[in-house]
C-alpha cells in the first residue's frame, strides 16, 4: 500500500526510503527526516506526501478516510513525543503547517504557525508557560496568519487594527503591547474575521488543521506559484508536500530567539557562518523584514558597525551548539546549507535545512574550495554549478574608476551592477521591460506577488528587509543585483516619488545599483567587461577536462569572435552572412541587387558588395586564427531587405537610374504571403546563383589572403541553408567547388574546405542519408526545425506559448529548450541516417538550443561533435557539455 504520511523526530526513524526522497516528501520534509535520523534536534512531526497533493487536486479537493486516519495516528506520534495533546485546554500541543515542494520555491507557498490555539487552549498555554503575554501574542499571530493564508482575508485589515492599537496606547513597537492589549486585539481580530467571512473564526482545532492542509495543497495552483514555476521550468505535476510539526517558540522571552543562517556566505562564497537572528521573535519576523535582524557572528557585527549584540555574544551556548550543527550538516550534505532554527529558552531546535541558493560567484568559490578541503572532487564541483548561473559573471560590472554619485548605501543583498529607470510596481516593471527598457524595481519591501516584476527588472532596491528578506533571496536566485534595507529610502505611494537622503526620484529617473557594495547611485555609471580569472578559470579548466563535445560560437563580426574566443569558443558554428548586408553602407547595394530587373543588374550590384564581404571574412578568419569557421550563405527571404520609406526609394532611384515607380513595382512583386516558407535559403542560390557565387568568391579570396599573410590557414566550412533535397545540395556544392577552384587558380594556392548543409526542415532530416552523399557536415538549425516540425511560427509564438507552457502542453518554450520528444526524434534520425552514408560526417547544432543546458545534454546523448552558441553563452555551453559528458 502506498504511504501518504511519514513521521519524523522523537526517535521515529523510518526505513522506508520514500521518507527521505524529495520527490515524495518534498525538500523540507526529506531533510527534516534526514536531520532527525542523524540525531539533530528536530521537533517531531510528519509529512503528507506530494503524491497526496496531486491526488487531492485531481480528485476535486477531497480528503479520503485513509488519509484522515493516517493523519490522526501521526498526530498521536507528536503528542506522545512532546507529552501534550492537540486541543487540550490544559496543556495544548501547537503545530506549524508548512508547504515543501520538491525544490524550494521561496515565498511561493504558505506557512501557518501556532495552529491549535483557540479561546480555551490559549488559557492553557498561558498557564503552562507562565507567560500570559506570550500566549495571547501567539494567538493573535495565529489568527492573522490563518486568516491570510487559509481563509484568504486581507492581512492589511489586521495590520491596520494593530497599528491603531499601538497609536491609541502611544506605543511605537509591538514589544510594548501587554497581555491585556493582545487580548483586546484578539477579540478585534476575531470580529474582523467574522465580518469578512460571515461566520466565526474556526475554534475546532481539527477544522483548523484540515483547513491549513487544504490551503497548502491549494496554494500549489496559486497564480504566483504558477509564475514561479514558469520562470524556473518546474513542472506543474509535481505537487507540494505538507509538513506538520510540533511548535517550538522563539518568542518565549530573552533566552529565546529565531534565525536563519547559511553555513557559508551565499553572496561571496566565503567560508564564514552567515546569518541573522532576532531575540524573542517568531520565524516570520526575520523573513518578513519587519524588524531589522541582528548578526549571528561577532565578526560580521563588527564589520557592519552594528550596535545590537551578535548571537555569538548574547547566547554563547546556543551559538556554540549551532556552529557544531553547521559543520555536521555541511559534512553530511557536502554542500552549503541554508538553515532555519529556533532557540526556545536556551535550547536549540532545527526547523529546516536545505542546499542554499547562492550567487554564481559564491557557487564557484565554494565548489573550488570544497575540492581543496577534500569535501568533494572535481567532477562534483563541475556537476554542482548551474550553467545558466554563469551568466551573472559574464556581463559587465561597474567601472571602478568612473565617478559615482552615491545617494545611499543599503545592504549588499545580491551582487552585480545594474542601471535603469526607477519603477515602483511589478506590473509597470514588466510592461516597460517588454518594451526593451532597463528598469530598477524600487519597493518598500517585496513579496511573492512581485516575482514577475523582479524578473523583468535589471535590479531591485528595497527600503526594508535584511540579507535574508524575500527580495534578497529571490534576487540572488534570479541573479538580479539587489540592494535591500536601504533605510534612507522612503516612497510616497500616492505621488509616486521616492526620496533618498533628500534627493527626489520620480518614475523613469535613472539610478544605478551595485549589489556587491550596497551602493545606490544617481544616473547611469559606466561599466567594464568582466575578467574571467580565478575560481571561474579553475572550474572551466576542470569542465574542459571532462567535456567530449566541442563548443563553437554563432558570430558574424570580428568583435563578437574576439569575445567568444575569450570565453573559450573553439570555432564558429554559424556565421549568418545576411547580418553583414544590413550595414548602413551596404544596404543600398543589397537593395540595388534585389530590385534589379535581370542577372546583369544583379551582377553589377554584387560587384560592389564583393570587396565588402571579403573584408568581413578576412576580419573573422584573422580573429579565429585557423579554427574552423562555418559560413552560411544568404538565407533570409529577400523581402526583408526591401526599402519602405519614400526617401529610401528616392535614394535608390538615384543610384540605380530606375524611376521610383518602377522600383516600387519591383518591390511589390517580391511580396510573399509566407516569407519564412517562401523564397529563401538555398532556393535563392538555385534561382540567383550569382549571389552565392559572389559570397563563395569572397570567402575563398579572404581565406587565401589570410593564409598568405598570417600563416594560420583558415578552414572554411561553407554551409547551405534550408536544404530539403539531395539535388539542391548537389547543385550548390558544384557551384561552391567551381568557384573555389577558380579562386585557388587565381591565387596560386589551395586550402582545405568543407561543404555541408543545415538540417532545418523535416524532409532534410528524413532524407539525411541521401543528403549526406553531397554534404560533408550537418549543422542542425533547430530554430527552423522546431518551427517547421511544430508548425509554429517562431516570430508569432510569443502570443500563445505562455499559456501553452502553463497548461503543460510543452514543458518549456520549445524555441528555448529543444522539444526532445518530438523535434529530437528528427535529429536522432538524421544523425543515424547521415552516418550510415558517411560515417565520419561532422555533426553540430547551431540553433538557439546550442546554448541551452538541457538541449546540450541531448546533443551529447545523440553523439553530436559540437554545439554552437552565442558568444556570452559559450562558457555556459562548455560547462553544460561537461556535465552532459559526466552524466553519460
Ligand atoms: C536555425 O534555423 O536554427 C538557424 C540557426 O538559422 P536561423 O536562426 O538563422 O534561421
Ligand atoms: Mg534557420
Amino acid at each position: 500500500m502506498t504511504h501518504y504520511v511519514y513521521t519524523f523526530g522523537g526517535g521515529a526513524v523510518s526505513d522506508d526510503p520514500r521518507a527521505k526522497d524529495k520527490t515524495i516528501t518534498g525538500g523540507k520534509g526529506a531533510n527534516l527526516a534526514e536531520m532527525a535520523s542523524i540525531g539533530l534536534p528536530v521537533p517531531p512531526g510528519f509529512t503528507i506526501t506530494t503524491e497526496m497533493c496531486v491526488k487531492y487536486l485531481a480528485e476535486g479537493a477531497n480528503f479520503d478516510d485513509q488519509l484522515r486516519a493516517d493523519v490522526a495516528s501521526a498526530l498521536t506520534h507528536i503528542e506522545r513525543t512532546v507529552g501534550k495533546k492537540f486541543g487540550d485546554p490544559a496543556d495544548p500541543l501547537l503545530v506549524s503547517v508548512r508547504s515543501g515542494a520538491r525544490v524550494s520555491m521561496p515565498g511561493m507557498m504558505d506557512t501557518v504557525l501556532n495552529l491549535g490555539l483557540n479561546d480555551e487552549t490559549v488559557e492553557g498555554l498561558a498557564a503552562v508557560s507562565g507567560d500570559e503575554r506570550f500566549a495571547w501574542d501567539s494567538y493573535r499571530r495565529f489568527i492573522q496568519m490563518y486568516s491570510d493564508v487559509v481563509l484568504g482575508l486581507d492581512h492589511g485589515l489586521f495590520e491596520e487594527a494593530l497599528e491603531i492599537a499601538k497609536e491609541d496606547n502611544g506605543y511605537s513597537a509591538d514589544i510594548e503591547l501587554t497581555a491585556g492589549d493582545w487580548k483586546t486585539l484578539v477579540a478585534q481580530y476575531k470580529s474582523i474575521a467574522q465580518s469578512e467571512l460571515g461566520e466565526p473564526f474556526p475554534m475546532d482545532v481539527n477544522d483548523q488543521l484540515w483547513g491549513a492542509i487544504a490551503a497548502v495543497f491549494g496554494s500549489w495552483d496559486s497564480e504566483r506559484a504558477k509564475i514561479y514555476r514558469r520562470l524556473n521550468g518546474i513542472p506543474g505535476g509535481w505537487g507540494t508536500a505538507v509538513n506538520i510539526q510540533a511548535m517550538v517558540f522563539g518568542n518565549m522571552g530573552e533566552t529565546s530567539a529565531t534565525g536563519v543562517a547559511f553555513t557559508r556566505d551565499p553572496a561571496t562564497g566565503e567560508k564564514v557562518y552567515y546569518g541573522e537572528y532576532l531575540i524573542n521573535a517568531q520565524g516570520e519576523d526575520v523573513v518578513a523584514g519587519i524588524r531589522t535582524p541582528q548578526y549571528l557572528t561577532k565578526a560580521a557585527k563588527d564589520a557592519a558597525g552594528a550596535q545590537l549584540p551578535s548571537m555569538e555574544e548574547s547566547m554563547p551556548d546556543a551559538y556554540g551548539e549551532l556552529a557544531r550543527v553547521f559543520d555536521l550538516l555541511e559534512n553530511h550534505y557536502r554542500d552549503m546549507q541554508d538553515i532555519e532554527f529556533t532557540v526556545q529558552q536556551g535550547k536549540l531546535w532545527m526547523l529546516q535545512t536545505r542546499t542554499g541558493k547562492r550567487t554564481a560567484k559564491a557557487a564557484l568559490k565554494m565548489a573550488v574550495e570544497m575540492v581543496a578541503e577534500g569535501l568533494i572532487d572535481e567532477a562534483d564541483a563541475v556537476r554542482r554549478i548551474d550553467p545558466m548561473a554563469l551568466d551573472q559573471l559574464l556581463h559587465p560590472t561597474l567601472d571602478p574608476d568612473a565617478p559615482r554619485d552615491v545617494l545611499t548605501v543599503g545592504l549588499p543583498a545580491s551582487p552585480g551592477a545594474a542601471s535603469g529607470a526607477v519603477v515602483f510596481d511589478a506590473d509597470t516593471a514588466e510592461q516597460l521591460a517588454e518594451r526593451g527598457e532597463a528598469v530598477i524595481l524600487v519597493r518598500v519591501e517585496t513579496s511573492p506577488e512581485d516575482i514577475h516584476g523582479m524578473h523583468a527588472a535589471k535590479g531591485i532596491l528595497t527600503a526594508r528587509g535584511g540579507m535574508t528578506s524575500h527580495a534578497a533571496v529571490v534576487a540572488r536566485g534570479m541573479g538580479r543585483p539587489c540592494v535591500s534595507g536601504a533605510s534612507a529610502l522612503s516612497i510616497d505611494r500616492k505621488t509616486k516619488i521616492a526620496t533618498i537622503s533628500g534627493t527626489e526620484l520620480k518614475e523613469g529617473d535613472v539610478i544605478t545599483l551595485d549589489g556587491a557594495t550596497g551602493e545606490v547611485m544617481k544616473g547611469a555609471v559606466p561599466t567594464i567587461e568582466p575578467e574571467l580569472v580565478g575560481d571561474f578559470a579553475t572550474l572551466m579548466e576542470w569542465a574542459d577536462k571532462k567535456r567530449r563535445m566541442r563548443v563553437r560560437t554563432n558570430a558574424e563580426t570580428p568583435a563578437d569572435c574576439r569575445i567568444a574566443r575569450q570565453f573559450g569558443a573553439e570555432g564558429i558554428g554559424l556565421c549568418r552572412t545576411e547580418h553583414m548586408f544590413f550595414d548602413a553602407a551596404r544596404i543600398s547595394s543589397v537593395r540595388e541587387m534585389i530590385l534589379a530587373d535581370d542577372e546583369a543588374g544583379r551582377r553589377k550590384a554584387l560587384t560592389k558588395l564583393l570587396p565588402e564581404q571579403r573584408s568581413d571574412f578576412k576580419g573573422i578568419f584573422t580573429e579565429m586564427a585557423g579554427l574552423p569557421v562555418t559560413i552560411r550563405l544568404l538565407d533570409p527571404p529577400l523581402h526583408e531587405f526591401l526599402p519602405h520609406a519614400d526617401e529610401e526609394f528616392a535614394e535608390l532611384a538615384e543610384i540605380t537610374g530606375y524611376g521610383v515607380d518602377h522600383l516600387k513595382r519591383r518591390a511589390n512583386e517580391l511580396h510573399e504571403f509566407n516569407p519564412m516558407l517562401g523564397h529563401r535559403g538555398c532556393r535563392l542560390g538555385i534561382t540567383f546563383p550569382e549571389i552565392y557565387e559572389m559570397q563563395v568568391r569572397a570567402i575563398f579570396e579572404a581565406a587565401c589572403e589570410v593564409a598568405d599573410e598570417s600563416g594560420d590557414a583558415p578552414v572554411p566550412e561553407v554551409m547551405i541553408p534550408l536544404v530539403a533535397t539531395r539535388r539542391e545540395l548537389e547543385i550548390l556544392r558544384v557551384l561552391v567547388d567551381r568557384v573555389a577552384l577558380q579562386v585557388f587558380g587565381e591565387k596560386g594556392r589551395t586550402l582545405e574546405y568543407l561543404v555541408g548543409t543545415m538540417i532545418e526542415l523535416p524532409r532534410a532530416a528524413l532524407m539525411a542519408d541521401a543528403i549526406a552523399e553531397e554534404g560533408e557536415f550537418f549543422s542542425f538549425g533547430t530554430n527552423d526545425l522546431t518551427q517547421t516540425t511544430l508548425g509554429v511560427s517562431r516570430d508569432d509564438a510569443a502570443r500563445f506559448l505562455t499559456p501553452y507552457v502553463d497548461k503543460g502542453i510543452y514543458p518549456r518554450d520549445p524555441f528555448v529548450s529543444l522539444d526532445i520528444e518530438g523535434v529530437g526524434q528528427l535529429v536522432e534520425l538524421a544523425v543515424e541516417r547521415g552516418r550510415k552514408t558517411r560515417p565520419d560526417i561532422k555533426l553540430g547544432i547551431c540553433g538557439e538550443h546550442g546554448g541551452d543546458p538541457a538541449s546540450i545534454a541531448f546533443c551529447e546523448r545523440t553523439g553530436l561533435d559540437y554545439v554552437s552558441a552565442s558568444p556570452y553563452r559559450v562558457p555556459i555551453a562548455r560547462l553544460a557539455a561537461a556535465q552532459a559528458s559526466l552524466a553519460e
